[in-house]
């Protein structure tokens, strides 16, 4: 009850009020956050569901808004096609459970559960969540590639390869600064 005595007096401070005790009765209204959440879910990463935006759904941003919405390192990777110095990521070596989500639009794309060590230097997972990649052929730089986008955003997310493990052979190359990490917590981390 101690805690609502200096509330009491913003509220009265604010508001005008002379007279600060006595006043409003307690325990009227339940405390803001004070109610107990609901008991966790076994389902898996939850956070993949948590405010994910449905398949098929497109963010269309202006050149100018993308600029806005990512710092200059997330603009050059994900709207020009960068790649991040190998070994970089703040990701890269993230083992928790949870959901990786697209650093543009927050779109999700890959499960905790097929993430693993490729040695590449980059983020690496053997699959991707249903329809949330597009492939695209990227013939730059001499080679012939094949290019992975946010199918929600466009944002580019990386490379992927035939070198990978069991059970797709896949590897999806993804630069760290692509993407954002939701725990099962719904805590938030950028991969930038
Ligand atoms: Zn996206």
């Amino acid at each position: 009850m101690k805690i609502w005595i200096p509330i009491a007096l913003l509220a009265a401070c604010v508001i005008g009020y002379a007279v600060v005790a006595g006043g409003a009765p307690a325990g009227e209204k339940a405390p803001a956050g004070a109610a107990d959440p609901a008991p966790a879910k076994p389902a898996a990463h939850p956070a993949y569901h948590a405010h994910s935006p449905p398949i098929g759904e497109k963010l269309m941003l202006s050149e100018d808004e993308w600029k806005k919405k990512l710092s200059p390192h997330q603009y050059r990777i994900l709207r020009e096609s960068g790649t991040e110095f190998a070994g970089t990521g703040k990701l890269l070596h993230n083992k928790e459970d949870g959901t990786y989500r697209c650093g543009g639009c927050g779109a999700p794309l890959f499960d905790s559960e097929t993430k693993y060590t490729s040695g590449s230097g980059w983020p690496s997972f053997y699959a991707a969540l249903e329809g949330r990649i597009v492939e695209k052929v990227d013939t730059s730089h001499g080679m012939v590639r094949t290019e992975l986008l946010c199918a929600r955003c466009g944002g580019h997310l990386g490379h992927k390869f035939s070198d990978g493990p069991k059970p797709t052979g896949q590897r999806y190359c993804i630069n760290s600064a692509s993407l954002e990490f939701q725990g099962e917590d719904g805590r938030v981390i950028s991969g930038e």
